[in-house]
């Protein structure tokens, strides 16, 4: 049985069945079945039953986004949020279905032509910190692109992911198309790595994890798609808007309690600015409203879990820490927004991802060294530079080693736009047109017409 917390209560909100081996095997031979038949359906039919998904997905909203923001402990505000994207991916790929195109190749003596064909059955294995919209990011192109899907979501979150298969199935998703299994990733999500009849994996979570996936896929060329950790920077020079800069990044730190890979939690400042930027930030860090995630005012929540919480806390050194925000007393997972500062780029709280409120700033001069520390990582998801100067601004976002970069902004994700990592932060994209790339293969025909 799985017992599913409330992070801001400790308490126990649902259990549900878990599921081992031969669930996940059931799955898959279900997802098999399922496969000719999906494939094969016309692309506009395909297209209107997840179209029709994304209504229902969108009619359900409020209702998805309070089991969200219970289970994962994240303000209702976002929650809504995250779940209007989830409508929108749903509705952004049904389209994909018939636009997945292929091309013809000018050659000697014949036709040649390229087709996008589905991959078969595919496992998707997601986290706890944004769990419905990073499945739905991996659900919708794979179905589109005509793939049956095996999802295994997080044990600390699995709800929503549940609901969703139910409401797919009432939309109109034919039996087996995606099935939901929830259970520990060492059993439930290994397996799927392992198993012959899986072609293709894709994860977010930690490196670590990551890792473990790569080297287990190989065994059966499983293709592989990987999403994982950030220590991004967040760059602001001296002539930038600092009022703007320094309204911004807190919640590029402390949203959804720093429980994010695109975190900015390296803000990384130009030495001559950097008073002005403390005295601005301060004020914001403390007045974030953390607390209970079903009020309306709340910006930040709880952590997801005891553990978490303790290992956030081995980060911070109480000499350390420059503002500090306040967090409710008693049960719950909770942890104040905390800044570190001055820290140097080479300290473990800088070094190492936390997955927690806490944000590091870290002074530099000129920008030969911002560029410098920004990609003194073994990470590359995101990051910001934050400068008047046009010029400066993009040759800082062309060096910054980096799959998602903002100018003058904090913002990473867009249903329209390419996401994925560059180094340890992951293979792939998601999002875009690119997350077609990694749900189909492509085949080429050659039809010799003799001249
Ligand atoms: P984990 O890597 O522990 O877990 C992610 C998923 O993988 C969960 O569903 C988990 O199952 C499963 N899993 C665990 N072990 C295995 C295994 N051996 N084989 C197959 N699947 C397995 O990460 P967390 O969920 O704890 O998330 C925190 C980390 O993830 C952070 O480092 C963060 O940066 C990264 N992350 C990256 C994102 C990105 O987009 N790049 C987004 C979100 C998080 P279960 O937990 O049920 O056991």
């Amino acid at each position: 049985m799985i017992r599913v917390l409330e992070p801001a209560t400790a308490q126990v909100m649902a259990e549900l069945p878990q599921a081992g081996v031969e669930e996940t095997d059931a799955a898959v031979a279900r997802a098999r079945e399922a496969y000719p038949a999906w494939r094969a359906l016309d692309p506009d039919e395909r297209a209107n039953v997840l179209y029709g998904l994304a209504d229902a997905l969108r009619a359900k909203q409020e209702d998805l986004a309070r089991l969200e923001a219970r289970n994962a402990g994240k303000p209702i505000s976002d929650a809504r949020g995250e779940m209007g994207m989830v409508a929108d991916t749903f509705r952004y790929y049904a389209g994909a279905s018939e636009w997945l195109l292929g091309d013809t190749i000018p050659v000697a003596g014949g036709v040649d032509m390229t087709f996008r064909e589905p991959l078969g059955v595919v496992g998707l294995i997601t986290p706890w910190n944004f769990p419905l919209t990073i499945a739905s990011w991996k659900v919708a192109p794979a179905l589109a692109a005509g793939n049956t899907v095996v999802l295994k979501p997080a044990e600390l979150t699995p709800l929503t992911a549940v609901e969703l298969e139910k409401i797919a199935l009432e939309a109109g998703l034919p039996e087996g198309v995606l099935n939901v299994v929830a259970g520990p990733g060492s059993v439930c999500g290994q397996r799927l790595v392992e198993h012959p009849d899986v072609a293709k994996i894709a994860f977010t979570g930690s490196t670590e994890v990551g890792r473990r996936i790569a080297a287990g896929a190989a065994e059966t060329i499983k293709r592989v798609t990987l999403e994982l950790g950030g220590k991004s920077a967040n760059v602001i020079f001296a002539d930038a808007d600092l009022e703007a800069a320094a309204a911004s990044a807190p919640i590029a730190v402390f949203g959804n309690a720093g429980q994010d890979c695109c975190a900015r939690s390296r803000i990384l400042v130009e030495r001559s600015a950097m008073d002005r930027f403390l005295e601005l930030l301060e004020p914001v860090v403390r007045d974030m409203r953390v607390g209970d995630p079903l009020d309306e005012g709340t910006v930040m929540g709880p952590l997801i879990s005891e553990d978490q919480r303790e290992t956030v806390s081995s980060y911070v050194d109480d000499d350390h820490v420059a503002i500090r925000g306040s967090a409710p007393e008693g049960e719950g997972f909770w942890f104040p927004p905390t800044v570190l500062a001055p820290v140097s780029n080479k300290d473990r709280a800088a070094a190492e991802e936390i997955f927690g409120p806490v944000a590091c700033v870290i002074p530099f001069e000129g920008e030969a060294e911002a560029i410098e520390m920004a990609n003194d990582t073994i990470y590359g998801l995101s990051g910001s530079v934050w400068t008047r100067d046009g010029a400066k601004a993009l040759r800082a976002a062309r060096a910054i080693e980096t799959g998602v970069l903002s100018i003058n902004s904090n913002t990473s994700v867009r249903v329209s736009t390419p996401f994925g990592g560059f180094k340890q932060s992951g293979v792939g994209r998601e999002l875009g047109p690119h997350a077609l790339d990694a749900y189909s293969e492509v085949k080429n025909v050659y039809y010799a017409t003799g001249g």
